[in-house]
């Protein structure tokens, strides 16, 4: 028996379901050719290249299939193959995949196979005893997947499924997701007009609709007051500049793949051709600022800030939403220091990042990431010496553990300057970004002949914080909407009251109350039309709309609302004045709303 807490058991159990999985797509339609099957975190899924698409039916019939193939109870044998054998092996059932798999492998290399009944697959394993195993399973959704995930590859289909030991916990697990697809912000988001998606405008390009840019703009003016009154300085800077600038940066090196180069292909390594790329982050542009005139001790900290958009060329099948895009805005700040400062600037920004995502309600749901860089990594993504990075990271370490921060450490996910502290969030399905990042760099800083005068009359490099404060507003508005199902907190949302008449003879005093709210900065409004009471109440719960206010033949004579509110015991009748006072109060706290 399998002891499913335990992750590797619960993997060996789902690469089992995949391995029947594709047992069964080979009985139904033989001629599929099989690339790879993996477990993954909360299932399993196989890559297939077949010329028809699979549709919803045909999962339907490859569970049948799974069905009998567990009922058949077959035991998984395993096996051995000297390479040549395995190749021909491979080869005469035309799986053209598996022979470039086993091509890969290492000369020293054991090539192993799993065999079940009429099925057998590459594969290291491990596996459970037998197909009879896999009690309770379910086959979730069809997806296009790039041959080792390649875009000059070919596109192949790829079949999720998940699998349980028993049908109470595949329904609970099924339950979870239905509930979860409730809250994804890239239907619900869409739903409640916060952004939509244009074909040809291009993916991870979201056009942000009213609803979405109001709430944008008021995190932004609230994060740029909050950064000032914390001493940042706000700059403006261009949104793209010549290849000679990522150059000395080192992007030009390490990240060109991830930007938007303008121009010719051919031209890009011209030099007698100027050239141009989109930034894909602020950082070299940010420095001269400290750059246009001399800089002494006293100058420092410098605490730069922007507002600034960025672009990154990342794969169109990465593209999710508001999550991963490839155009977005994002409070980019640069602290530029002596090292002495190093530790109380960073405890500074990891405290303006924890109070920013308190503040909307995150925090309690992220987790910490010392990103460090991998010295053996073997594509040469990083600057700087091993010296310089031991430095860097124990400086890191150390501040890191006074602060009493937990982490996790993320071995190959630092920057190519430097170690980070990711600040993670995971959406609805679990998937996990980083929201907000700081980072410390001892190397770029020399790179552009960034110096200050010390007090001892020295010139001294000094150290750069890269850090954001909140998280680009994108992602951060996706993950409000996932955390409070559309219902934002009132602070920040498009509509925080809209006014019901009972009938038409209440709607002038409808009118006045809205004007009235308004005068004093409230975002309200009235609905007008001719419909049911009920009808409009309705409506206007599933716009997540926080305050209704009722007026009727009573509220008229009294000049009072009657406040239904959504997320607060019963307001009941209040009079205009004393709503008003309560909605600032709950505006100006800030106040999360318990979904
Ligand atoms: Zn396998
Ligand atoms: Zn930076």
């Amino acid at each position: 028996m399998v002891d499913f807490s335990n992750v590797e058991d619960r993997k060996k159990f789902r690469h089992t379901a995949s391995h029947i999985m594709a047992q069964a797509v080979k009985r139904l339609w033989p001629d599929t050719k099989l690339a790879i099957g993996p477990a993954i975190d909360d299932g399993f899924y196989y890559d297939f290249d077949r010329e028809e698409p699979f549709s919803e039916d045909d999962l339907k019939k490859i569970e049948e299939e799974m069905k009998k193939i567990v009922k058949e109870n077959l035991p998984l044998e395993y096996y051995e193959l000297p390479r040549e054998e395995a190749r021909k092996f491979m080869e005469e059932k035309g799986e053209i995949y598996k022979v470039q798999l086993i091509d890969d492998l290492p000369d020293e290399a054991t090539i192993s196979f799993y065999k079940q009944g009429d099925f057998t697959d590459l594969c290291k394993g491990p596996h459970v005893e037998s197909t009879g195993e896999i009690k309770a399973f379910k086959l979730t959704s069809i997806a296009g997947a790039y041959w080792r995930g390649d875009s000059k590859n070919k596109m192949l289909q790829r079949i999720y499924g998940t699998a349980f030991p028993d049908k109470a916990q595949l329904k609970e697990h099924l339950d979870k997701i239905e509930e979860a697809k409730k809250r994804d912000h890239n239907k619900l988001g869409r739903e409640l007009e916060y952004f939509t998606t244009v074909d040809y405008i291009g993916q991870g390009l979201p056009i942000i609709l009213p609803k979405g840019a109001k709430t944008v703009q008021l995190m932004q003016r609230w994060i740029e007051d909050l950064e000032a009154s914390r001493g940042c300085q706000l700059t403006k800077t261009p949104y793209f500049a010549k290849r000679d600038l990522y150059k000395i940066s080192g992007h030009w090196d390490h990240y060109r793949d991830g930007m938007f180069v303008m121009g010719d292909k051919a031209d890009q390594d011209d030099e007698t051709k100027e050239c141009f790329a989109l930034r894909p982050m602020t950082c070299p542009f940010q420095y001269q600022v400290f750059l246009n005139r001399q800089r002494s001790y006293r100058d420092l900290p410098m605490r730069l800030t922007e507002t600034s958009t960025l672009f990154r060329n990342e794969d169109s099948g990465e593209m999710h939403g508001l999550i991963r895009v490839r155009q977005f805005t994002i409070s980019e700040g640069h602290y530029i220091l002596r090292p002495d400062q190093l530790e109380s600037e960073f405890k500074e920004c990891l405290d303006l990042a924890k109070y920013c995502l308190d503040t909307v309600g995150l925090l309690e749901d992220c987790t910490f990431r010392f990103s460090q860089w991998d010295p053996a990594n073997p594509k040469n993504k990083y600057e700087g010496t091993k010296e310089q990075w031991d430095l860097a990271q124990e400086t890191m370490g150390r501040i890191l553990d006074d602060l009493g921060v937990e982490y996790e450490i993320g071995i190959d996910e630092a920057a190519f300057y430097g170690p980070k502290l990711d600040i993670q969030y995971k959406n609805v399905f679990g998937k996990e970004d980083t929201l907000v990042t700081i980072q410390i760099d001892m190397l770029l800083a020399k790179s552009y002949g960034m110096e200050y005068v010390d007090a001892d009359g020295e010139k001294k490099t000094p150290y750069i914080i890269h850090r954001t404060s909140l998280g680009c507003y994108e992602r951060t508005l996706a993950y409000l909407i996932e955390k409070y199902a559309g219902w934002l907190p009132v602070w920040m949302a498009y509509e925080q009251a809209r006014v019901i008449p009972v009938s038409d003879a209440h709607l002038d005093y409808a009118y006045e109350v809205r004007d009235q709210l308004k005068k004093q900065g409230f975002r309200v409004e009235v609905d007008d039309r001719n419909e049911k009471m009920g009808k409009k109440i309705r409506e206007a719960t599933k716009e997540k709309i926080q305050y209704l206010l009722v007026v009727g033949d009573q509220e008229v004579s009294d000049r009072s609302v009657a406040v239904r509110a959504r997320f607060e015991e019963d307001l009941g009748t209040m009079s205009l004045d004393d709503f008003a006072a309560h909605l600032k109060k709950v505006v100006d706290d800030k106040v999360k709303p318990v979904v």
